[in-house]
Parts: structure tokens; sequence; C-alpha cells
């Protein structure tokens, strides 16, 4: 018998577990690897292994976002931390660790919870019932997946990330771009006809740029990826451009409709169309992020910031995620979770980690450690009050349950794009100001917490 029961004992699922039993909940946690079960990316049976990189990034906690998360989980007794603390190398300004000592050290920490039972076995259906965690990462396995696939709805599970780049706004010049909707069409949201931005190209600058994705280096798919079916709508920007030289622009970069007031002359007041045109799209509510519509990319990533540069009123562009394609199994989150991330339909069921749809191990494990905190306050019978949304940790929850656009949502990192923004603070010094602010956010909120034994 247990009192929460845990799928997956990757980043997420470990630190969750960790944190339930040092709360003294009797935890069951289900890993199939050690089970002679694995997925096409690990290579051992240990839990929390590190799939790839063996760098959680940024350490920096003054002037980066991942940094600031190393910050607030540490002061949150994350298991995922200390591992890492463990196990470290030297990376510079980085937190890369040993990828064996870390993981022995997470098993190891884990077998000394009494509470605690590790279970090598495949889970294969949803329970039914009683408090349930899903962490089983961006590679669930085929039976669950289908699964959570019955219970959400086959169209909120992907398969495959396509990620478009997202900028910053504030990074975008407004004195080449302009704001607009195709055909001027009205809002349903704004009222005003403007919810693109838009980036005019003459001819000459589409093709250099048409030349530029043809040329430029790409990633090539891992061989388990290798049939990674191109979905309508998600199909490269370069693999597009490979089609012929005007598929673009009878594609994304349609520029019909589309009257550039830049461009305005006596006999044309309004402007005219651009050979073609990139739109981006708002990414989230507060306004921060922007995304370049239909441009998901297997590009590398520094070929993505050169060649995207030439666009124009993106030469200053900066971006708080490059575009990719890589098998991913998450959910569209911000409709299905509620801010508790309980499956709106199921609420006994909580997802964590990658499949709630953020990116990378640190995020992962964050939001593992924020479902068992959850998880802990709900079997205690006590509010959860979530940390604050000016936090690294209160943002990234806050995007992953509600506040990401849901028709374009795709795996995001944690970045300062996410959190309310600073607009009175002077953009050079912005980046210790939110992590100044995030950390005196956090102090309060701790004291909410129930302690660990
Ligand atoms: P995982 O760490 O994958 O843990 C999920 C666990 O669930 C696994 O142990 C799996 O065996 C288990 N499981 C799956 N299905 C079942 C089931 N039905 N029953 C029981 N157990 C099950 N992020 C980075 O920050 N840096 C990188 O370099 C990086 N590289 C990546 C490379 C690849 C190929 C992939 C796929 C992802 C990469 N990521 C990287 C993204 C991501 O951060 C990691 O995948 C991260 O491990 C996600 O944590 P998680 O806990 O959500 O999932």
């Amino acid at each position: 018998t247990h009192d929460v029961h845990i799928i997956g004992g990757g980043l997420a699922g470990s630190e969750a577990a960790w944190q339930l039993a040092r709360r003294g909940f009797a935890v069951r946690l289900s890993e199939m690897r050690g089970s002679g079960e694995r997925t096409p990316a690990h290579q051992t049976d240990g839990l929390a292994e590190l799939v790839c990189s063996n760098s959680f990034r940024s350490d920096d906690d003054e002037k980066n976002a991942v940094g600031l998360l190393h910050h607030e989980m540490r002061r949150c007794d994350s298991l995922i931390m200390a591992a890492a603390a463990k196990a470290q190398v030297p990376a510079g300004s980085a937190l890369a660790v040993d990828r064996d000592v870390f993981s022995a050290e997470v098993e190891a920490r884990l077998s000394e919870l009494p509470n605690l039972q590790v279970v090598r076995e495949r889970v294969d259906a949803l329970p039914e019932s009683g408090a349930t965690v899903v962490a089983t990462g961006p590679l669930t396995a085929e039976a669950l997946a289908a699964s959570i696939g019955r219970a959400t709805g086959a169209e909120s599970l992907a398969f495959f990330d396509a990620i478009a780049p997202i900028v910053y706004r504030e990074t975008i010049d407004m004195d080449v771009c302009w704001m607009a909707s195709r055909w001027d069409k009205p809002s349903k949201l704004r009222g005003e006809a403007k919810d693109y931005i838009n980036c005019p190209m003459t001819r000459e600058q589409y093709l250099a740029f048409h030349q530029g994705l043809l040329d430029g280096e790409k990633t090539a798919f891992k061989e388990w990826e290798a049939n990674t079916p191109y979905f309508d709508g998600c199909m490269p920007i370069e693999v597009m451009a490979e089609r012929g030289v005007d598929t673009l622009r009878f594609g994304p970069m349609k520029p019909v409709g589309l009257d550039n007031p830049h461009w305005a002359t006596p006999e044309h007041p309004n402007g005219r169309w651009p050979y073609a045109v990139v739109q981006l799209r708002q990414d989230n509510k507060l306004g921060t992020l922007w995304n370049m519509v239909g441009f998901q990319t297997k590009l590398k990533h520094a070929e993505q910031v050169r060649l995207f540069r030439t666009i124009p009123g993106l030469e200053k562009a900066e971006f708080a995620r490059l575009g990719g394609l890589h098998r991913n199994t998450f959910l569209n989150s911000p409709v299905l979770l509620d801010r508790q991330l309980r499956l709106k339909s199921a609420a006994h069921v909580r997802f964590a980690g990658q499949i709630t749809g953020c990116e990378g191990y640190v995020e992962s494990a964050a939001v593992g450690l924020m479902a068992g905190l959850m998880t802990a306050a709900e079997l205690a019978g006590r509010e959860w009050t979530a940390p604050p949304r000016t936090t690294a940790m209160g943002a990234l929850l806050s995007h992953i349950t509600g506040d990401a656009e849901a028709e374009s949502y795709q795996p995001m990192n944690v970045n300062f794009g996410l959190f309310p923004p600073l607009h009175e603070v002077k953009k050079k010094q912005r980046k210790e100001a939110y992590t100044a602010r995030a950390k005196q956010d956090i102090s309060g909120w701790l004291e909410s917490l129930a302690p660990a034994a």
C-alpha cells in the first residue's frame, strides 16, 4: 500500500518522490528500466539518467533564468540539485556533472528513505484511482501514452515537437516591422486588426534568405527518430524551401493582404505588399514572447541566429527559444491541466516533467519538485499556494498551466520572457532586477511550505 504512485523514475519522478517521501508519505515509484525495458535514448537502468548532455546549463543565479531556477530549487531542498553538487565537474560558470555519479547519488539518497519503494515495472495504463504522478518523460512508453491519449483526447497529446523560434518582443525593430492582420481582419481578442508582427522582405532579400535556408547546416534526426512524420503545418522551413523557390511565398511567408505602412507613398497611402513577409504571433499572455509563425526547423542553432537576423526588423533579435523538431511526448497542458498540474478530467492524476511541456533537465526536475509539493499538500489536507509568478518556478508553472498560448503550445525552457516584465528598469540592469525580485519573493513563499522531515 502507498499514498502516492509515481510513474517514471527520471529527473521529475525522482525529485517528486524525494519531496513526498521526505514529508512522510508512502511512495511507490515505478520505473520500467531495470525490468528489461529501455527507451530509445536511455542507456542504463539508473534513476535520473541524463540522456544527452551532462550539463544543467548556467549556474549564474544573478543574470540567468536557469541559474535562478537552480537557486530556488536548492532552497526547496531539491534532490536533483544536491546530487548535482556531489557529482559536479569543472565547466566554467555552468553546472555540469559526472552522469554516473549523479544517477548513483540520486538512487542512493532515495534508497535511504524507508517509506519509498522503487519498483522496476512498466505501467501500461493510468491508475483508475489514488494519488498519481505521471512523470514518464519525452519518451513515454507506447501503451501508457495510448492510455493518456484516451483520457485526454488524442489531439491533446503530441509525439513530436515542432518548435518555431521565439523572439523577445523588446528586441524586434518596430521601425521596420509593423503590426497587422492579413486583409485587416479584425481580431477576436484585440478588436483592432493588429494581431501579428510583420517583417517585410524585398525580392532580393527573399531570394538571399531562401538560398540561406538551402545552404544552412542542419541537425540530423537520430536513428530512432528517422521516421518522423511531417504533420500538416509542421514541415521544417528548410524542407519547404527545397520544394521550390516560391513555396514559402505561398506558405508561411505569404505577403498577400499585408500593406506595409512603412512603404506608404502618395499613390499608396496604406503602403504596399512586400515580396515576402515573416510573421510573428504572440506566444504568452504577458506579450513578451513572439513566435515566428511556421518557422519550425532543424537548422543548427548558430545557423538559425545568423540567418534569422538577416530578416528585416530582426537584426538585433534575441531568442528565448530556437527552433527544433524531435520525438517528444507532451500534453497540451494549458488546456488539459489545472493550475496544480492535475488532469481536469481526472483530478487524481497529476503530470510532472517534460511531458507537461517544459523543456530541459532542470525544468523537468523543477516541475517534478512542484508536483511533489502539491501532492503533499493535497494529501495533508493543506491549501497549496503556488510560488509567486515573479520566481523562476512560479513563472514556469504559470506558463505551463495556462499562460502559454494553447494553440501554439510547444516545449519551453525557463527564460526571463516568462516573468512579469520590469519595463521601468533599464535594459542593462533588468536581468539582475528579475533575479533580485525572485529571490526576495521566494523567501516568503518557502515559509508557507510544510517542512520536510
Ligand atoms: P525522463 O528523465 O525521460 O524520465 C522518464 C522516465 O520514465 C524514464 O526513466 C523512463 O524509462 C520512464 N518511463 C517511461 N514510460 C514508462 C512507463 N510506461 N512505465 C514506467 N516507466 C516509464 N534536456 C537537457 O536539458 N539537456 C539535454 O542535453 C537534453 N537532451 C535530450 C536528448 C534526448 C534524446 C531527449 C529525448 C531529451 C533530451 N532533453 C535534454 C530533454 C529533457 O530534459 C530530458 O529528456 C529529461 O530527462 C526529462 O525529464 P523527465 O523526468 O520528464 O523524463
